[in-house]
């Protein structure tokens, strides 16, 4: 059997032991009860900040409504008011006409904490105080009330506490299904660059940080290799690794030798992206402008983000990298001839549609055959690395080198007629022929020399197939020349065998040519 104290209880229990989305709603639905039960003609709910002393006012429900309202009222002149509520947790006011009596409130909510440097996860006490009014005078609350509402208290504090966590579950799973969209665009995404700038943006919108900085490193984490940076305008920057500080460097460092799955740090929250067998970088943010707290349902989210992101962007690398093997040659590091086609086809495009000359330079290292059998095959191959270094260094980002093979390599150079053409075979010829072979039983220093054919578009042919045979046949008069120089086709047509039916085919090198080689 119930005594009528329990049934009450149990009344109220199943009132408000429902699911609701946010403290509001369950206010919304405690405080009338609480009225209905006590007859009462005012019941107020207020949030204790109990630094500052002040009752702030959030909801007061009379006979008809209840409404949100905002007060503060200060508290801090009153000790002896403070001291018993906070010891019974309850107290009766004694300025007032009518009886009121205040009922305290405490729940806990999970957030996060910043403490030396590092963020922990924790319960947080909250306190709210009720302020239960009746207008008339002699309505005063008696023992027996007083005892029931003080439970019924505690029955608010728990469903508080019940209705906070399932508040960050709701918010926890729209925000995880919006990472996984997110991550899903990134994945989806071939390009590396593309995915991040939409997962910047992304991360920028769902967490409104002031500031989200990804770091990305080379695989081993030693290096930081380019810094991408979203603000809170939702602009997208990216800068190279090698404008980074010693500071920077230094925190690097930290994130990577630490096992904790984040750093904090000046305010500003680090955590790493890193997998089993490599590192990729790491995120950070921060709301030092705004000054606002970072919530422990972003941090949490943005860690658990973190993983997905780490695993995208390695995969992301790791697609990147076999696209560029496939298209660069292994030992010179240039890209092959499939690659240079493919860049052929755009440049002699965007040539034609714009009326601008492009050349071609055929270069083959002179002797080198000789350079193998003299010297072994181990110091070829250096040399072959040695020019292919050179080649990177004297061109511009547009010009396209390759290695065509054996020891040719073909340059195609945009926006190039063939007087400038000249400038970087002279320049390519003097920095190569000033390469010593590393051979040091070599009784003098052994130099290194190229022979180079250039054609240009548009005079010379439009396709690369033309363009190929006009500079091979002007390797071919610097060969016979005696190598180590550079000719322009047009300028040595002279020079050429008259009957095209008769000359040799591109990769039929003269056969009188190659037998008396040796090192000049
Ligand atoms: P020429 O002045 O007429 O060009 O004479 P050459 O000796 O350089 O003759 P050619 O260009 O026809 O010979 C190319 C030689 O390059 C043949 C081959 O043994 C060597 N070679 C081709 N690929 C490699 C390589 O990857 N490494 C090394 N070490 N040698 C290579
Ligand atoms: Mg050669």
């Amino acid at each position: 059997m119930f005594d009528k104290k329990s049934y009450t209880l149990y009344k109220f229990h199943k009132q408000i032991n429902q699911s609701f989305q946010n403290k509001r709603e369950l206010l919304e639905c405690a405080l009338p009860a609480l009225r209905d039960l006590f007859k009462l003609d005012r019941v107020y709910f207020f949030n204790w900040q109990q630094e500052w002393a002040l009752l702030s006012l959030k909801m007061m429900c009379k006979k008809e409504y209840c409404m949100d309202m905002q007060e503060d009222i200060s508290v801090a002149n009153e000790p002896a008011f403070l001291r018993q509520l906070l010891q019974t947790g309850i107290a009766e006011t004694t300025d007032l006409s009518y009886p009121a009596l205040y009922v305290l409130i405490r729940w806990k909510r999970p957030s996060v904490e910043l403490k030396s440097g590092e963020i922990r996860s924790v319960l947080r006490e909250k306190v709210g105080v009720l302020r239960l009014e009746r207008f008339r005078k002699n309505r005063v609350f008696t023992p027996a009330e007083i005892d029931l509402i003080k439970d019924l208290g505690k029955e608010i504090s728990h469903n508080l506490y019940n209705t906070e966590i399932d508040q960050i579950k709701n918010q926890r799973l729209s925000m995880s299904t919006a990472l996984n969209d997110l991550s899903t665009i990134f994945a989806s995404s071939l390009r590396l660059n593309d995915g991040l700038e939409l997962i910047l943006k992304g991360v920028q919108r769902f967490f409104q940080f002031d500031r989200v900085h990804l770091y990305l490193t080379n695989s081993e984490g030693t290096r930081i290799k380019s810094v991408w940076g979203v603000d809170i305008s939702g602009t997208v920057t990216q800068e190279s690794g090698s404008s980074l500080g010693e500071e920077e460097k230094q925190i690097l460092k930290e994130v990577f030798e630490s096992s904790a799955t984040y750093r904090a740090r000046r305010s500003i929250v680090y955590i790493p992206l890193k997998l089993q067998r490599s590192k990729v970088g790491f995120l950070t943010f921060d709301n030092i402008l705004s000054r606002r707290k970072i919530g422990y349902l972003d941090f949490i989210s943005l860690q658990q983000f973190a993983s997905q992101m780490a695993l995208s962007i390695d995969n992301a690398r790791l697609f990147e990298r076999v696209q560029e093997l496939s298209n660069y040659d292994e030992l010179t590091k240039l890209p092959v001839r499939r690659y240079f086609n493919e860049k052929f086809a755009e440049e002699i495009y965007r040539s034609k549609r714009f009326g601008l000359s492009l050349s071609l330079i055929i270069m083959d290292i002179d002797w080198f055959k000789q350079i193998n059998d003299n010297h072994g095959h181990q110091i070829g191959d250096w040399a072959l690395k040695s020019v292919s270094k050179i080649i990177r260094s004297c061109l511009r980002q547009t010009d396209v080198p390759c290695r065509f093979g054996g020891d040719e390599m073909v340059i195609m150079l945009p926006r190039t007629n063939s007087e400038e053409a000249k400038i970087i075979a002279r320049r390519l010829k003097e920095r190569i022929h000033a390469i010593t072979l590393p051979d040091r039983d070599a009784l003098e220093p052994v130099h290194l020399s190229i022979s180079q054919g250039i054609a240009t578009f548009p005079s010379d042919g439009a396709t690369v197939e033309a363009l190929l045979e006009k500079a091979d046949k002007a390797l071919y008069v610097v060969k016979q020349r005696g190598r180590g120089d550079f000719a322009v086709y047009r300028e040595v047509l002279d020079q050429l065998q008259p009957e095209p039916e008769e000359q040799p085919a591109v990769a039929d090198k003269p056969k009188d040519a190659q037998e008396d080689k040796q090192l000049p």
